[in-house]
């Protein structure tokens, strides 16, 4: 199994999973880049894994559906180009021989969905996640609360330390900054930062994180640790617990340039 992250619009990524023969992809906003991979390498469209509505996410799923070979899965509580199955969390999606354990992660949307494919002949674990994770940080709150993204990010963090990451977006550099201003004495966060500059400087990107790093890295999953609580006090005095100190964050987040 390869996995590629096809660049669509100015900062998304468009994962593909394929196996030489078939590829499925996830969140196509755009069906350019995805058609020009499939005919560059040769490959079936087998399916389209989608985590939630917005448009930079499902944009480009009926332009693909005349080449598609098989289902597009979604979130069952969310308007997705129809038709498609409907997914709940602890349901399963199969594709290309894999099963994807599929997981709710309310807060940037209401009903968006993560998918978790286990350690296997493909390699290490893998995390689609939308716009719930993203590497050193996590999506804004357009429909959730922060406790249900406190919640979705915590059910995420408990997976295995060595998945990949695959976020939607190279939120990474600028998410970096904002960590280092919540714990400026963090040398994993300075570390990271330094890699993805030179990453960034050279046409590459920062993704798949993993979640080992992540746990060292990202504000959003160190709600508990003294300095994030700390910081997160600073901002908004009597902050206590992790979704207050998540609502802090995010919030700090929000206008930080
Ligand atoms: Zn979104
Ligand atoms: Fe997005």
């Amino acid at each position: 199994m390869r996995l590629l992250a096809l660049p669509a619009f100015t900062d998304n990524y468009i994962w593909m999973l394929h196996d030489g023969v078939r590829a499925l992809v996830v969140d196509p906003g755009e069906a350019a880049p995805v058609e020009a991979a499939l005919q560059s390498q040769g490959l079936q469209l087998a399916g389209i894994l989608v985590t939630h509505h917005h448009g930079d996410h499902v944009g480009g799923v009926d332009a693909l559906r005349p080449r598609l070979d098989g289902p597009v899965f979604g979130p069952a509580r969310e308007r997705i180009p129809q038709p498609f199955t409907p997914l709940h969390g602890g349901d399963q999606a199969s594709l290309l021989g894999l099963e994807f354990q599929v997981i709710d992660v309310p807060g940037h949307t209401a009903g968006h969905i993560a998918y978790f494919l286990p350690e296997g002949a493909h390699g290490a674990p893998l995390l689609f996640c939308g716009d719930t994770l993203f590497s050193a940080g996590c999506g804004r709150l357009f429909e959730g609360s922060p406790a249900q993204m406190q919640a979705s990010l915590a059910a995420l963090a408990a997976l295995p330390g060595d998945t990949r990451v695959c976020c939607a977006h190279e939120y990474t550099l600028s998410n970096l900054r904002f960590a280092a201003a919540v714990e400026p004495h963090n040398p994993a966060i300075a570390q990271h930062r330094a890699w993805c500059e030179t990453e960034r400087a050279h046409g590459g990107i920062t993704l798949p994180s993993t979640l080992a790093l992540e746990r060292q890295i990202n504000p959003f999953l160190r709600l508990s640790q003294p300095d994030v609580v700390r910081a997160a006090q600073q901002r908004r005095p009597g902050t206590h617990g992790d979704v207050e100190v998540l609502a802090a964050l995010r919030e700090w987040k929000n206008g930080f340039q």
